[in-house]
């Protein structure tokens, strides 16, 4: 099984997975309605959360690993050993959409808005079903720039802990570890990614 958190402690990891939880309550999200909490745990053990803030031109919009990291870098915290994030995600629609049976013929145009609210209505009671997300690409771009490429990245349900261990989730590209969490590096989530050695390499051959 593929876990990369062994320099982790188990109460390590449950004060840093709580705190994702905790930071989550904070999420200002009134247009995204996807609250996300994450936590980074500096090398002293302090744990730095942050909580995703939308902004009405959505352009503005801060990520929750981004608000961690600007905090923890603003306030003199540079290095980091673990990171955590939280979320309750709706499934799949696709896959809900798709199972919807295929008409035997046409359907009459009047038809289809009742059929469409049919469909919302089996998705509607599913929006809360918890899953677990992974940072966006600007976010890890930006934790490139200050965590190692082994640093563990816990990938948490909504619905933490979920007893699953050891299965595969529904995907079935990840397995999953204690409480159904996914577990990555950073350097999996950014493999091959440009970071500021590149640019140190830059200035020292000048
Ligand atoms: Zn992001």
């Amino acid at each position: 099984m593929a876990t990369h958190s062994w320099n982790l402690s188990v109460e390590v990891r449950a004060k840093l997975i709580q705190c994702a939880f905790e930071a989550k309550k904070g999420s200002y999200s009134p247009y995204s309605h996807f609250p996300v909490g994450a936590a980074l745990l500096a090398p002293d053990g302090r744990v730095i959360g942050g909580a995703n803030v939308d902004c009405e031109p959505y352009g503005g919009t801060i990520c929750a690993e981004r608000t961690a990291i600007v905090k923890a870098v603003s306030e003199g915290t540079r290095s980091f050993v673990g990171l955590a994030v939280v979320t309750c995600v709706p499934p799949s629609h696709n896959d809900l959409i798709c199972s919807f049976p295929e008409p035997h013929r046409p359907m009459p145009r009047l038809a289809r808005p009742y059929v469409w609210t049919v469909i919302m209505v089996l998705i509607t009671p599913h929006r809360n079903v918890p899953a677990s997300i992974s940072p966006c690409g600007i976010c890890r771009q930006v934790l490139r720039e200050f965590c190692p490429p082994d640093m563990p990245v816990l990938l948490v349900p909504g619905d933490y802990p979920q007893d699953t261990k050891d299965k595969e989730n529904a995907a079935g590209k990840r397995e999953l570890s204690e409480g159904g969490v996914r577990e990555y590096t950073l350097g999996e989530l950014i493999p091959d990614g440009f970071g500021p050695e590149q640019l140190a390499q830059l200035g020292a051959a000048r």
